[in-house]
């Protein structure tokens, strides 16, 4: 008789133990079914909604082109970059044309609501082409992040409490930041750029540079065109030739050497260490290297 109560007892325990691992597997699949995803489409864009998502529930972040490490610009979709639409609720991207395949995406992908992050950020033009390459003037940067944060509140309100305290705690980093720039005394001086993605933040700081088309320094310029920035270059006589720290410095070299002028490898911030505040210690770099120079 003992025994059989000892039997009937150790049944009806397994069989509590299975129904709570049951219920526990349905609730995870549950949460991971009500998760809010969002696809962000390269690393400026990635750092900025990892600071606005960070510590709210049921979120997940992800990057797309998480293994680039140049520009956005002219990137072709893979097919894994095209699986992860499959699963996204949201695509955040730069804008102003940056990312080139969105209409492929919005076609593939109708349901995957698109949030441009540019939308309302004025821009340079020069040679009547928009120069997308906004983020790194500090200022573009946080109307990126106020537009980002008010798109993501609309479309995940049930998170708008954190979404909007964490946009605020990043807000009053990147104005520390700016003040940390407000200090640097560089303006009016002369340089020559070679990489479109350092514009925004060379003209920020005031200097007056001539910026040569080059598609990220990948390109080389025609001999004509080195003849003239050459001469420009001696007649104005400027020290000064930025690139970004992962470009080619093939054209550099040439005018570094014809003229006597310095190379400075920026940082455009378009790869990094994946931490949310990658951003902030790429911009402080850019600031030391800044206060560096002698023009
Ligand atoms: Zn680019």
């Amino acid at each position: 008789m003992k025994k059989k109560i000892i039997l009937t007892a150790s049944f009806i325990i397994a069989i509590l133990v299975i129904l709570i691992v049951l219920a526990n597997l349905l609730k995870k699949e549950e949460n991971e079914n009500n998760r809010f995803r969002i696809l962000t489409s390269f690393y400026p864009i990635y750092v900025m909604t990892l600071n606005i998502t960070d510590g709210a529930n049921n979120v997940e972040v992800s990057n797309m082109a998480e293994h680039l490490t140049g520009c956005i610009h002219d990137y072709t979709l893979n097919t894994s970059d095209l699986r992860k639409f499959e699963n996204a609720d949201v695509f955040i991207q730069n804008g102003k044309g940056l990312e080139s395949f969105t209409d492929k995406i919005i076609e593939l992908y109708p349901n995957v609501k698109i949030i441009n992050s540019a939308e309302k950020v004025d821009n340079i033009i020069q040679d009547e082409e928009v120069n997308a390459h906004i983020w790194l003037s500090i200022d573009n940067y946080i109307k990126q992040l106020n537009e980002v944060t008010e798109q993501l509140v609309n479309l995940h309100p049930e998170n708008k409490t954190v979404y909007t305290n964490n946009k605020n705690i990043y807000t009053e980093k990147l104005n520390n930041l700016k003040s940390e720039y407000e200090t640097l005394n560089i303006s009016k001086n002369k340089a020559i750029c070679l990489n479109e993605a350092l514009e925004y933040l060379l003209k920020d700081v005031g200097l007056e540079t001539t910026t040569i088309e080059t598609d990220h320094e990948q390109s080389t310029l025609s001999a004509k065109n080195l003849k003239s920035v050459i001469e420009q270059i001696k007649q104005e006589n400027i020290k000064v030739i930025f690139i970004d720290k992962n470009d080619s410095d093939k054209t550099a070299d040439t005018l570094a050497q014809e003229t006597g002028a310095k190379i400075y490898n920026l940082n455009s911030g378009m790869s990094g260490n994946d931490n949310k505040d990658d951003y902030l210690r790429i911009m402080r770099e850019n600031l030391e290297l800044l206060k560096n120079i002698e023009f």
